[in-house]
């Protein structure tokens, strides 16, 4: 029992380690990886419906300064990433495809509120 032990332990040390120094070494990520969401704000119609079918009411419509809008203002999609299941229901639902999941992961915050995401941060 011992000697194998001992024996387990030899070939743990010649394996490569099992973590990854993140974030200057990453593992590759699946075609069907679903990340953090991208918003281009001239082609979105503010039609709500990402807002309405997201099942954890993780998208809540606001008022934004749009400069491409002839009103200078739209209301778009605020996206709580801390609430997202990342089923992508909001980007299979959107008409003109203006909202789409990137494979963007890296959003780890010390504060709550900064996972709140506005259409300007989307973009
Ligand atoms: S990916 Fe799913 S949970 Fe996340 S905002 Fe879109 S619909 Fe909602
Ligand atoms: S992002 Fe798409 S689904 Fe959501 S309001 Fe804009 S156009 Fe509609």
């Amino acid at each position: 029992m011992i000697i194998g032990s001992l024996v387990r332990v030899a070939s743990n040390i010649k394996r490569r380690p099992a973590t990854l120094e993140f974030p200057e070494n990453r593992e590759a990520i699946t075609d069907n990886y679903r990340g953090i969401h991208k918003l281009d704000m001239n082609t979105c119609i503010e039609c709500s419906a990402c807002a309405r079918i997201c099942p954890n009411q993780t998208i809540v419509m606001v008022e934004v300064d749009v400069p491409s809008k002839p009103s200078g203002k739209g209301i778009m999609p605020e996206i709580n990433l801390e609430r997202c299941l990342f089923c992508a229901l909001c980007e299979e639902v959107c008409p003109t495809k203006c909202l789409v999941l990137t494979k963007d992961y890296d959003f780890e915050k010390f504060d709550r509120r900064d996972f709140i995401k506005r259409p300007e941060d989307l973009e």
